[in-house]
């Protein structure tokens, strides 16, 4: 049989017409175009659990690529904290900037630590995200789903041979994860439950259809929450403690999950600044750094984490963090809280550093408004 792949186009938040005209324009161009089905949604930041869009990317279960206006990280982990996981697919549109990074950092020394993500089995599919803002030639985007429809068509390498045959001996408490939330190791909540397949069933019937194109309609207010990259997130629990609105929570097998993401505070960004890791992404801010730049995610030897770094000179960023966090404690007229605990907590933290050169760069990354 041949091979067939899901494409989701998740569009803007906003009605701007270059966004739609690029979203429709690789619509119409995947559009009774041979092994693929096409979906149409809202944003996929604003689309909830149980939310009709949201339902039929848990109706996907072989690969899909996923078109967004994010960065391809933030899409990924979005999709992951709603039991909508996979290999990360490789895409060959990067732009030229995040190329020439990335070659740099491959001569950067990783630092190794356990990650959230080694102790997980992912599905043996592949996940393909596009960031609408790499190019806005829409020829780009579909070349590229060709290719890559063209090349699993072709590719005998299973997935499982790198993905399920991880070494388990670390991952035991992890086997018999006890509430909905948990990252399972042996993929389970990863499959939809017989509710969910109900729920599934009813939202094939609710989009309108076209050709291979089914358009989900269905308003979603624009929400903010953070987005943890498991593959960075060594579980230190910094952001649960810092976070005072209960955005954060573990499950009983104490791993860290946004439990609670409609909590968070609009536009505050503050602990993702907190994160030693850099796994906390705010897919919609506006410094690429916390919105998920891929060119970032990644272990470096030097301190980047100073890129998430204090907008107003001479601070650090775990002092603009609690600055941003009295600021919404104040506005909720809850006592503000300044630094306690955090001095305490992090008494060497690299964060805690004079500002250099990089806190220089990012005040010129904040004044780009991408
Ligand atoms: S602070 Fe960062 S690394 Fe630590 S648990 Fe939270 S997301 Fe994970
Ligand atoms: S931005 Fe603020 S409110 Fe939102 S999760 Fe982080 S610390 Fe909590």
């Amino acid at each position: 049989m041949a091979k067939r792949i899901s494409v989701i186009v998740s569009q803007g938040q906003s009605s701007n017409p270059s966004k739609r005209r690029l979203e429709e324009e690789i619509i119409a161009g995947l559009m009774f175009e041979p092994g693929f089905d096409v979906t149409v949604t809202p944003h996929l930041y604003d689309l909830k659990a149980d939310s009709t869009g949201m339902l039929a990317f848990k109706g996907i279960s072989g690969d899909m690529i996923v078109c967004s206006w994010m960065f391809e990280r933030a899409a990924h982990w979005i999709l992951d904290r709603n039991h909508i996981a996979g290999h990360v697919g490789t895409t060959l549109l990067v732009n030229e900037d995040e190329e020439d990074e990335e070659e740099e950092e491959e001569e950067l020394e990783e630092v190794e630590k356990q990650r959230v993500i080694e102790h997980r089995d992912i599905p043996n599919r592949r996940i393909y995200c596009f960031d609408l803002k790499t190019t806005n030639r829409s020829q780009d985007y579909i070349a590229e789903a060709k290719r890559i429809l063209a090349e699993l068509s072709v590719d005998v390498v299973s997935l499982g041979l790198g993905g399920a045959q991880m070494d388990t001996s670390a991952t035991q408490r992890f086997e018999k994860p006890t509430n909905s939330t948990s990252l399972a190791r042996d993929g389970s909540g990863l499959e939809p439950t017989s509710e969910v397949n109900e729920q599934i069933e009813a939202t094939e019937n609710s989009g309108t259809e076209e050709g291979n194109v089914t358009r989900i309609d269905e308003r979603a207010p624009r929400r903010w929450y953070p987005v943890i990259d498991y593959s960075r997130c060594t579980n230190c629990l910094e952001c649960i403690d810092f976070c005072l609105f209960g955005v954060y929570g573990v499950d009983r097998i104490d791993t860290i999950l946004v439990e609670q993401p409609d909590n968070c505070r609009k536009g505050c960004p503050a602990c993702s600044r907190v994160c030693p890791e850099n796994a906390i992404i705010f897919p919609q801010h506006k410094t690429p750094v916390i919105a998920g730049s891929a060119e970032l995610g990644t272990s470096l030897k030097i301190d980047l984490s100073q890129l998430f770094g204090a907008p107003d000179k001479g601070r650090s960023a775990v002092q603009v963090a609690a600055d941003e966090r009295d600021q919404q404690l104040a506005i909720a007229g809850r006592e503000i809280v300044g630094m306690q605990g955090l001095d305490k907590r992090q008494p060497n933290h690299k964060r805690n550093r004079q500002r250099d050169a990089l806190d220089h760069l990012v005040d010129q990354l904040d004044q780009l408004d991408l």
